[in-house]
């Protein structure tokens, strides 16, 4: 018999046993397949009932290896404790994170509690590591708009932060102050939702296969001197409230905050999370793209920005 096919059907095997696909659940989750493994990216898909649904709930997901977990905040880390009972996958988060699920049930030889340098072996050939990150500057909302110009707010201490009006959680704290059934729902939801009032220490995450490697943000904060030592042919970046560049509020625009992302990960194609209508009325989901497209072609010409809807897969082989 031809030796070749003998060697054909095992390649097409093996391309088959890799191929990658990514289906965003909304917010900054998704779910990520690689041949036969099945990671959550983030695990918050049990929304209010005024936000869309995503087409897929927590108790409904039969099977999962990993769940990976941006920061404990419950729009990320919720869902990851009946995910976690229901299939038997491990959750890699940080420390906070993991006494949120410890509390929550899950237990301890499922939690693989990291901070930022470790890398998971996650099947043959697939491995993740883990970075340490940066959260949103939720403590000033001041919207970035699409242009350069300067915003402010930079060089506070922390108290001096948490003295600027118009943070997020006030923001919260106002919107449930008012009453109203949706704000009944919404403050029923939070506290019944696994998360803490803590970020726990945002982590970024790098999957890498022989197939893609893959740059996971679940909340737009970013050390540059991280991201410039690694290279991710498929960057998943968060785009909420306003970014965090190396501990300051950007100067400027999201969009240029994520054509910079792209660009120092050398990514060939962007997708983003956390730009829709997550939590209704508090949130609006009425991101614009376009200007990440146009600055994307501006400053990272070889990123292509892909645009992922609830549940519908989308490929990143290369
Ligand atoms: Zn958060």
């Amino acid at each position: 018999m031809d030796a070749c096919a003998n060697v054909l059907p095992r390649l097409t095997q093996l391309e088959i046993a890799m191929t990658t696909t990514l289906e965003w659940l909304g917010t900054a989750t998704s779910r990520l397949t690689i041949g036969d493994l099945v990671i959550f990216l983030d695990a918050y898909m049990d929304r209010v009932p005024s936000a869309p649904p995503v087409g897929l709930r927590t108790a409904d997901v039969t099977r999962a290896d990993y769940i990976l977990v941006g920061h404990s905040h419950f729009d990320h880390l919720a869902g990851a404790e009946v995910i976690a009972q229901n299939t038997g996958a491990r959750i890699i988060a940080s420390n906070e994170s993991c006494r949120v699920m410890r509390e929550r049930g899950v237990p301890q030889e499922q939690l693989l509690a990291s901070q930022g340098g470790e890398r998971h072996r996650l099947a043959g050939g697939v491995t993740v590591r883990v970075f340490p990150s940066l959260h949103a500057c939720t403590w000033v909302m001041t919207d970035s708009g699409c242009g350069e110009e300067e915003h402010g707010h930079t060089g506070l201490t922390q108290d001096e932060r948490a003295a600027v009006p118009g943070g997020l959680v006030q923001r919260i704290t106002e919107f449930v102050g008012r009453g109203g059934e949706e704000a009944q729902l919404i403050m029923q939801h939070i506290p019944a939702s696994a998360g803490s009032m803590n970020d726990g220490g945002p982590l970024v995450f790098l999957v890498e296969s022989p197939e893609a490697s893959i740059f996971y943000q679940d909340t737009s904060g970013c050390w540059t001197g991280v991201l410039s030592q690694l290279r991710a042919d498929t960057a998943i970046l968060a785009a909420s409230a306003r970014a965090n560049l190396d501990g300051e509020p950007i100067q400027g625009s999201m969009s240029g905050f994520i054509a910079m992302e792209a660009k120092l990960l050398d990514a060939k194609k962007v997708i983003l999370g956390h730009h829709d209508n997550w939590m209704p009325p508090i949130t609006s989901g009425d991101f614009d793209v376009l200007p990440v497209r146009t600055q994307l072609a501006r400053d990272a010409p070889g990123a292509a920005l892909l645009e992922a809807r609830y549940l519908e897969p989308v490929a990143l082989s290369s």
